[in-house]
């Protein structure tokens, strides 16, 4: 079903909040219709694999290694750990199962979704049907939750397109890399049930599970029509979702600079998170303060972590896919903590 059903996803976005009395969201055109029932092409990915794996069956690793550890934490350690990242925002259960088949066969250590049960239960059948497949490794399961609104993975774009003028030529529309924006002109002199004139207005907006956040749209509207909403995710059903079996660890997102609303989190989630096998802790660059914030936020989680932890560090959040430089300014943080003398333990083998 879609995203939005499960009570832990934020309230659908998509329809015009503005707008007194919306009319429905129209379907989108054949194109961009995805399979929501099923693989249709299931079989041909299997042959493709099999023709190009059997030689190399023999080559998949143990599960676990001589010395026991899981094998995302071997990688961890190797420095080798590939994550596939569906997107803290991103709900579209079809792709994200799809997704996480398509890399769980290329081998990754981990996939990391938004915490969502739709999402999470896509992840899953992804995985599954990966190793129905072929002898893969099944990729640890991450869900992605934050402390605060203050942090660019949480949002969602959305505009009420019958403010938006008939004859705009859309960027926002081409600009997404997600087909999240989806518009339509109306017949000149539609008439809504409320008694509203269209006179060849638009329909549509945002197609709200699609949008991950990225915030392309924003500047691209000549019009300044499009707003961010943010959100923070439920604490029970982030606890309810560690609690699953198929649910293998957690990032929190947080800005490091609010350490009572990372306390808070940690202290609700706190019976939940012994459930898991990985804490991760991610943060943008706070500059110099950056291993004082961690140790900070280390000194609510020592007495309860009994699991594996990581720190994902941000260069610049969300700036993966977008904003010039970005790789050079991760290298360059990365290179100043490496210099720093005393952090916080993680599982990269660094115990100061
Ligand atoms: S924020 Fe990004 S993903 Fe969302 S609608 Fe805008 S361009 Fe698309
Ligand atoms: S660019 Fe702005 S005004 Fe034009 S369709 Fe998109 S949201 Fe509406």
């Amino acid at each position: 079903g879609a995203p939005h059903c499960s009570p832990c996803s934020p309230p659908p976005l998509r329809l015009r909040a503005c707008h007194p009395s919306p009319p429905p969201f129209p379907t989108p055109p054949p194109s961009q219709r995805r399979h929501r029932n099923g693989y249709p092409n299931l079989g041909a990915v299997r042959s493709l694999v099999e023709s190009t794996t059997t030689r190399n069956a023999a080559a998949v690793p143990p599960s676990s290694s001589a010395a026991g550890l899981p094998h995302p934490i071997q990688s961890l350690q190797r420095g080798d750990w590939v994550k596939l990242i569906c997107g803290a925002s991103f709900e579209d259960a079809a792709d994200v199962r799809n997704l996480s088949l398509v890399y769980a066969l290329a081998g990754v250590d981990c996939v990391d979704c938004a915490a969502d049960a739709s999402v999470v239960n896509a992840v899953v059948e992804g995985v599954e049907a990966a190793m129905s497949i072929a002898p893969v490794r099944r990729p640890w399961v991450m869900i992605s939750v934050n402390d605060d609104e203050d942090d660019l993975h949480f949002r969602k774009a959305e505009f009420d397109p019958l403010d938006c003028p008939p004859d705009c030529l859309r960027p926002c529309e081409r600009v997404c890399p997600a087909d999240a924006i989806w518009l339509e002109r109306m017949p000149t002199e539609d008439r809504l049930p409320d008694g509203v004139t269209t006179q060849g207005g638009l329909q549509g907006g945002v197609i709200t599970e699609r949008c991950y956040g990225c915030g392309r749209c924003f500047p691209v509207c000549p019009y300044d029509k499009i707003r961010a909403r943010t959100y923070v995710r439920d604490m029970a059903v982030t606890s309810e979702l560690l609690r699953r079996d198929n649910v293998d660890a957690i990032e929190i997102h947080t800005s490091g600079r609010r350490p009572d609303l990372f306390r808070n989190l940690w202290s609700g989630l706190r019976d939940s998170l012994q459930h898991v096998k990985l804490v991760a802790i991610s943060l943008p660059n706070a500059g110099e303060s950056t291993i004082s914030v961690m140790n900070k936020l280390y000194s609510f989680m020592e007495d309860d972590i009994r699991c594996h932890n990581l720190w994902q560090l941000d260069g610049r959040p969300m700036s993966g896919d977008i904003g010039r430089g970005a790789t050079k300014e991760a290298i360059s943080f990365a290179v100043h903590l490496a210099a720093v003398e005393y952090r916080p333990p993680d599982e990269t083998g660094d115990k100061t």
